[in-house]
């Protein structure tokens, strides 16, 4: 039988409930048990594909095509579960379904309500993930506690825990223990308080881990343990781990989280696997060279809208046993103060994905600066189709040279609209979405890193590299050395003479861990090195 874990957040939000519920995750594998996450956000939106970077911060893609939260890369970076649409729900999806249910007659003579239709269906989708290869199933709860869209959540995963028997189920709470400086203490009362309104909605916590600054000593630990119920060693103190978001998981180990929730939940365990985990940890911590490179972008200012890109140069870091430092440039201000004044001196510049016109003439200006100046260079989705425009209007000579995303009447458009995109006007989950297979070109940068001719990589785009340019990039020296398997589309393109420049149409952060670097990172950090 499938066991579960809640994680339910209380006091502030940000707190990092995903890379708790992910390291949660990596120590019950490494005990040998077979471990999937999912993640219940309480906005309407049926997912966060509409939404701006700004407000959400990266939209990560699963295999399967969905838009999800970027926790849940958080969830396949630490562990061997893979996520798919079943890892993330939102109220709006949730909704959705009901009411779609409804018109189709499936409650008829009955009034649907948030108790019990709503609860059923979340609980419905807790179980999507049981199965005979699954030990246990972590849920991670967005939002607080206390929050009013928060609350179907919580009757649900309570109703839940009724359901399967309180045995089967643990509820882990992760709160702020902040510490007042002016009066030198560390104060409880925001915890009790999260805990109280948990308690109301039925929900005793079995474990708090508390995100302090400070050490929180023996007697803070007593007074929670006290007033909050909870068994004292399961009283967790999480201080901040920065830079080193892959240490979370040792602080847990070392309070003895892990030994605690497999007596709690009786599970069967087989040996001990975190040592792999260690060495990464070792790596990071002393490392032999280091590089720097620059990400030049539209959302630098948000803290997590390349999320998984900034994640994935670090593993590009430990696959050379290299520190990698990332310099944010702002596309707009490249714009303004030409490629230099902001790149000089980094050994490596990267274009991210995006969408819309805004700041692309930087993006540009910083790839012609890498191609002139031989840095090595790596393009993402968006990235690549700048790189395409650069290439046509500096190289080739086609001054006007756009994306029609950008100049729906550029005289040249070479990267426009896919085919199946052109009578598709709804903009949610409709893009090319998703895990699709690429065939690689022998004796290419892109066939080196990967060392095998058939791969297969995660999408999200709508515009394409126009076939129409294909002779005239090749004539001044573009090498293109991946396509989708039909032939059909550019995937990956290269240049011939330069140290390491190559862009692809997908997304390889969406698959890159530490333990396991993505091979375009690496090579891109080896190339970096070797600047
Ligand atoms: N805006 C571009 C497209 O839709 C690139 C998308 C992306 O970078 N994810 O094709």
């Amino acid at each position: 039988m499938t066991k579960h874990i809640f994680v339910t957040g209380g006091v502030v939000s940000s707190l990092g409930k995903g890379l708790n519920s992910a390291s949660i995750g990596l120590l019950l594998e490494s005990r040998g048990l077979k471990v999937r996450l999912q993640k219940f956000d309480p906005y309407v939106n049926i997912d966060p594909g509409t939404m701006s970077p700004y407000e959400h911060g990266e939209v990560y893609v699963t295999d399967d095509g969905a838009e999800t939260d970027l926790d849940l890369g958080h969830y396949e970076r630490f562990t061997n579960s893979r996520t798919n649409r079943y890892c993330n729900f939102t109220t709006g999806s949730i909704y959705y379904s009901v009411i779609t249910k409804e018109r189709k007659g499936e409650y008829l003579g009955k009034t649907v309500q948030v108790i019990p239709h709503i609860t059923n269906e979340i609980i419905e989708c807790i179980q999507k993930l049981d199965g005979p290869d699954t030990d246990i199933v972590i849920s991670e709860i967005g939002g607080i506690v206390g929050d009013i869209e928060n609350q179907p959540f919580l009757e649900a995963i309570r109703q839940f825990g009724q359901r399967v028997g309180r045995e089967n189920v643990l509820y882990i709470h992760l709160t702020l223990v902040p510490f007042l400086s002016a009066a030198e203490e560390i104060k409880t009362k925001p915890t009790q308080h999260s805990v109280g309104m948990l308690r109301q909605a039925g929900i005793q916590p079995d474990i708090i881990i508390c995100r302090t600054e400070k050490h929180l000593g023996v007697e803070v630990k007593e007074k929670l343990s006290l007033f909050c119920n909870v068994d004292k060693n399961a009283i967790i103190e999480e201080r901040d781990v920065k830079p080193y978001l892959y240490e979370i998981p040792l602080i847990l180990i070392d309070q003895g989280l892990d030994t605690f929730i497999i007596q709690k939940l009786e599970l069967k365990t087989n040996g001990n696997t975190i040592d792999r985990w260690l060495s990464i940890l070792e790596i990071l911590k002393n490392p032999t060279q280091a590089t720097e490179i620059a990400i030049v972008g539209k959302y630098i200012a948000h803290q997590s809208a390349y999320e998984s890109i900034y994640e994935s140069l670090i593993h590009g870091g430990i696959g050379n046993n290299a520190r990698v430092r990332v310099r944010r440039v702002e596309s707009e201000d490249v714009e303004k103060n030409g490629a230099r004044a902001h790149l000089e001196g980094a050994r490596g510049i990267l274009v991210p994905g995006g969408f819309g016109v805004r700041g692309v003439e930087g993006k540009i200006e910083a790839i012609r600066y890498a191609r002139e100046n031989k840095i090595p260079f790596f393009g993402i989705c968006l990235g690549m189709q700048c790189a395409a425009i650069e290439f046509a209007r500096n190289v080739c000579n086609l001054k006007s040279a756009n994306s029609t995303e950008f100049d729906i009447n550029t005289p040249d458009p070479v990267i426009s609209l896919l085919e199946e995109q052109r009578a598709v006007s709804s903009k949610g989950g409709t893009m090319r979405l998703g895990a699709q297979p690429c065939v690689l070109h022998e004796g290419t940068k892109a066939f080196k890193a990967y060392g095998s001719r058939e791969i297969s990589e995660r999408h999200r785009h709508r515009y394409e590299f126009n076939n129409r340019y294909t002779e005239l990039f090749v004539d001044r020296g573009m090498v293109f050395s991946g396509y989708t398997s039909d032939k059909q589309f550019v995937e990956i393109m290269e240049l011939r003479d330069h140290p390491w420049f190559v862009c692809v149409q997908f997304h390889p952060e969406f698959k890159s861990k530490p333990t396991d670097p993505h091979p375009l990172f690496r090579e891109f950090i080896r190339a970096s090195l070797q600047q």
